[in-house]
């Protein structure tokens, strides 16, 4: 085999003999004529992916245009129609049946577009969710889509990441992966960069290599691609993941049930129409036609396409709202939602911290200086503080920005640069400049450093970092090993309240002094007192290292430390989440903040935000400890802030509220919120700052990190379920009144009032056009004053099938009203049925254009703007326009068997077509005219108290 063209086969994956797992870093190189510094130059890695084409799994392809098509005349009532078409041509009746023809033709092709347009929307959501890989090319680190991928890009991987494509590791940092996607093995799988000399390893047993669609767990990696898109051992088995995805929702499952059981009731009722129609004389064809028409009008075959397109637009709607819907069962049970549970940093807070005071042995030093702009002064009791000087700030500054990952870095975020409008420049403050690349809270600590004197590169220069103990949230602190002359360094960060727990000593007035318990009460006290001020507090440590001292563990590091100092940064809340938390107890939803924080810290916010009341309960993750899950549940309906938990507690939170009966959405970003995210009901992961575990574990995505979007989604996802709600009432009402008025009128003996075109005609315009503009209708005012509605809840709930049979009978027993009307004013001759039967028609079709009016609210049609909904006006409109030239048009009479209506015809139309909206509108503003108790949340009392926003 030539080795230059190894990168290109992905299949060949061995090289001269032997497979990647068997090859040394120079060997992979090599092979796949990469550098594993610099990795390939863009232009390289361009050509690579023109040649072999993107890194993806192709996808099961959706229905081909042409299959949905012709899908649509498969469907029962086609049938029907079709056999009608058969009879009517053997009889003779060639107008009829070429009629039918049309109808089928047109029917089918509004259902095709219907269709086709749910699963374009449905595919646009699958990209939004496209994952992304951190690779190494020309010699800098980048974030690109993970499809452009390929064979010798390195990419670095840390906890929570999806690996991107298959790889071999060539440098793994205590490395665990959950390959079992891949494998089905459920214990995550420690991985080492070493070569392995095995020809022919299982795929579990390549402990050097890492597979496309598998978890980084644990630790941080970095890895040559050696294979992408279907070559991947993922791709060899593509076919096998796609047929798990879930395709419908619950009410989808449910109205498709529905389905089944209008089909018999309108056959039923046809097959009883058609029989009373005979026996009262009718002639045998006319009947027969009249039966097939009233069985395709009664069905309501277009309710799953609608209820699919409703969805598809909601979700559009929401990522409009910048929340993205990875499940769409979810959009349902967003509307449910009785508990919100969020994290505080970057969701409720903006993540933008600012350090504003330091407590140093005793001292209380205030800074000054915005954002993370690097200049700003120390003050201590109102004088400035010379502090290049100063031991004991000098430390802490060491510390601050040594023990740090981030990076500080002036020019715009590429993302705003391109949102600015061109001229706008000058608006820009200059602090806008200078962004955090990394975790804010360690920006914050680089900028406080160089406020000290102490910048990261000047002290970069002197001390070289060893090893890290990564920060993680159980711990709370985060360790570095430093060299610096000869010795060593251990330099702690965290929160203070446990970091104390880990020193001995104690930095006071520049000297190394014994911690005793009364100088750690005091640190202790000087901590609560800046959490109350919402300050979150971190606080430093150090040790030197006896030579020689190993710590591979960080139990073995951080012990016997020197207590430095404490550092308050402030995290302003977002704006916009105070008037969200205000509108979710308007809507009967309870707030919860879960968060790593002091409990006093996530106190003060939280009442600054409007979570918590004056009274309110905070419970710390030491206290939830020694729960049981009976206490738990007897609390947890009260607690709105739980501090200081571990992402293990959020899981134990989800269980007893939903123990408690909640439907909860909870929120998380790291690898351990996955479990939890997965267990809420509508897990929620950060766009932003979530890792990819957690994303995949989640229903929803917030692009924006923000709490606010949480609350818009859940308005949205109710949105829908009643737009659902509004079609499902016009649709069926309309069939209650067409099988009434034939129903009616053959039991009693009258002639038909509607001949079969014309049923037909009304369930292809009246029904469709009006039903589909429903489904994109706005919401009723006091959609978020509503309790959450039950998740199992019957979609004919809260009196709507009370409704479809009270106005669909009112508008058959309208039409029928106005049809013997005119019938008995007639001559009793062919043409006076006719014409009863055309002032039928329009009084049906009225009726049912005024009725979806009235369907767009739950109270009467009094409560809505008639013109708010510009789609269903133009959708009522056409409607009206396409009857009219039924009436008027000559070449189409004779078709719709229908004559011109005089002034006269058209008072009583319009008089019987308003009946049934009015009448019973004029009822419900009687019957609603008094508020019913219990319908609304109440206020409480606490609740309407003005909350003191935080200022910065
Ligand atoms: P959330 O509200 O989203 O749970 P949080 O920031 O409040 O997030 P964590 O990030 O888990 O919670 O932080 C918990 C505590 O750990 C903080 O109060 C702080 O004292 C400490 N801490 C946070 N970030 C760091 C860090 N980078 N290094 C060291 N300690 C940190």
């Amino acid at each position: 085999m030539e080795r230059n063209s190894a990168f290109t086969g992905g299949d060949e994956r061995e090289v001269e003999g032997k497979t990647w797992h068997q090859l040394d870093e120079a060997g992979l190189a090599e092979a796949l004529r990469t550098d594993p510094r610099g990795g390939l130059a863009p232009e390289e890695a361009q050509r690579r992916l023109a040649e072999i084409g993107v890194n993806e799994l192709q996808e099961k392809q959706g229905e081909p245009p042409l299959k949905l098509l012709l899908h649509q005349f498969k469907d029962f009532m086609v049938l029907v129609l079709v056999g009608a078409v058969i009879i009517s041509g053997l009889l003779g009746e060639m107008l009829d049946a070429l009629t039918i023809i049309a109808i089928i033709l047109i029917n089918g092709i509004l259902g095709f577009f219907q269709e086709y347009r749910a699963e374009r929307s449905l595919r646009a959501l699958k990209e939004l969710s496209a994952p992304h890989a951190k690779v190494i090319r020309g010699g800098s680190l980048d974030t690109v889509p993970a499809r452009s991928l390929v064979p010798g890009d390195i990419v670095m991987l840390e906890s929570g990441d999806r690996i991107p494509a298959d790889l071999r590791f060539i440098d793994c940092q205590q490395l665990a992966v959950d390959e079992s996607a891949l494998t089905g093995e459920s214990v995550p799988v420690v991985k080492e960069p070493h070569m392995l000399t095995a020809a022919d390893l299982p795929l579990g047993d390549r402990k050097n290599c890492g597979y496309l669609g598998t978890m980084v767990t644990r630790g941080t990696a970095k890895g040559i691609v050696t294979t992408t898109g279907m070559k991947t051992e993922m791709g060899k088995i593509a076919d096998l993941i796609q047929q798990t995805e879930e395709a419908e929702t619950p009410l989808q499952r449910r109205l498709e049930q529905l389905g089944k059981i209008l089909i018999v009731i309108s056959i039923l009722l046809t097959v009883m129409v058609v029989v009373a129609g005979v026996l009262h004389g009718q002639p045998l064809y006319g009947m027969f036609l009249a039966g097939v028409s009233l069985a395709v009008a009664a069905i309501p075959e277009g309710l799953p396409a609608i209820v699919t397109i409703a969805l598809a637009l909601g979700v559009q709607r929401m990522i409009r709202r910048r929340a993205i819907v990875r499940k769409l069962p979810s959009v349902e049970t967003l509307g449910c939602a009785s508990v919100i549970c969020s994290d505080k940093t970057g969701t409720l807070t903006q993540n933008q911290m600012t350090v504003t005071r330091l407590w140093l042995g005793g001292r209380r030093i205030d800074v000054t200086g915005e954002g993370y702009d690097p200049t700003g002064q120390l003050k201590e009791a109102g004088r400035t503080v010379e502090a290049k000087g100063d031991a004991a700030i000098r430390r802490l500054a060491q510390v601050a920005a040594l023990c740090n990952n981030a990076e500080l870095a002036r020019g715009e975020k590429d993302e705003d640069a391109k949102k600015r409008k061109p001229g706008k420049e000058d608006t820009v403050p200059e602090t806008a400049d200078w962004r955090v690349k990394g975790d804010p809270t360690e920006g914050a600590l680089l900028v406080l450093a160089s406020k000290t004197g102490h910048s990261r590169a000047s002290l970069d220069t002197l001390y070289r970092r060893e090893k890290e103990y990564p920060f993680d949230p159980d711990r709370k602190r985060m360790s570095v090993l430093v060299s610096h002359q000869g010795g060593q360094l251990l330099m702690t960060k965290g929160a203070p309240d446990l970091l104390v727990e880990h020193c001995e000593y104690v930095l006071w007035d520049n000297q190394i002094t014994p911690f005793t318990a009364t100088l750690r009460q005091k640190v202790l006290q000087a901590n609560e007192a800046m959490a109350k001020d919402a300050l979150r507090v971190l606080g430093f440590a150090y040790r030197d290292l006896k030579s020689h001292e190993v710590c591979e563990t960080n139990e073995q590091a951080e012990r016997g430390l020197v207590f430095v100092g404490l550092v308050g940064m402030i995290d302003p809340p977002r704006k916009e989440v105070h008037e969200a938390i205000v509108k979710c107890r308007q809507a009967g939803i309870k707030t919860v903040m879960i968060t790593g924080d002091h409990g006093l810290t996530a106190e003060a916010i939280a009442k600054s935000i409007g979570i918590m009341q004056r009274d309110g309960r905070v419970v710390t993750g030491s206290e939830l400890s020694v729960m049981s899950d009976e206490q738990l549940d007897r609390i947890s309906d009260e607690v709105s802030v739980y501090a200081r938990v571990s992402p293990e507690h959020k899981l134990r939170i989800v269980q007893s509220l939903q123990r408690n009966g909640h439907v909860v959405a909870m929120t998380g970003d790291g690898v351990n919120d996955a479990p939890a995210v997965k267990a809420a009901d509508i897990g929620i992961a950060m766009g932003i700052t979530g890792t990819d575990v957690t994303k995949e574990a989640s229903a929803l995505v917030l692009a924006d990190d923000n709490f606010a979007t949480i609350v818009a989604a859940v308005e949205e996802g109710r949105g829908i379920y009643e737009n659902i709600r509004k079609f499902i009432r016009y649709l069926l009402a309309s069939n209650v009144g067409e099988i009434m008025t034939m129903f009616l009128a053959m039991m009693m003996g009258f002639p038909l009032p509607l001949v079969p075109i014309q049923i037909l005609w009304v369930n292809l315009v009246t029904d469709g056009l009006p039903a589909m503009a429903l489904g994109v209708d706005q919401a009723e005012s006091d959609l978020m004053r509503q309790k959450p509605r039950s998740s199992r809840e019957n979609i004919f709930a809260r009196r709507l099938g009370w409704k479809i049979i009270s106005r669909g009978l009112l508008i058959g027993l309208c039409t029928l009203g106005a049809f013997v009307l005119t019938l008995r004013e007639g001559s009793g001759d062919a043409a006076s049925l006719v014409h009863a039967q055309t002032v039928a028609f329009a009084t049906l079709v009225m009726a049912q254009l005024i009725h979806v009016f009235d369907c767009r609210s739950s109270r009467s049609i009094f409560h809505r703007r008639l013109l708010e909904n510009r789609f269903l006006v133009l959708a009522v409109l056409s409607s009206l326009v396409l009857m009219v030239a039924v009436l008027y048009v000559e070449p189409l009479q004779p078709v719709f068997k229908t004559v011109p209506l005089g002034f006269r015809d058209w008072a009583l139309v319009t008089v019987a077509a308003g009946i049934p909206t009015f009448f019973m509108g004029i009822g419900s503003v009687l019957g609603t005219s008094k508020p019913k108790k219990g319908s609304k949340i109440s206020y409480g009392k606490a609740a309407a108290q003005p909350t003191r926003p935080l200022s910065r």
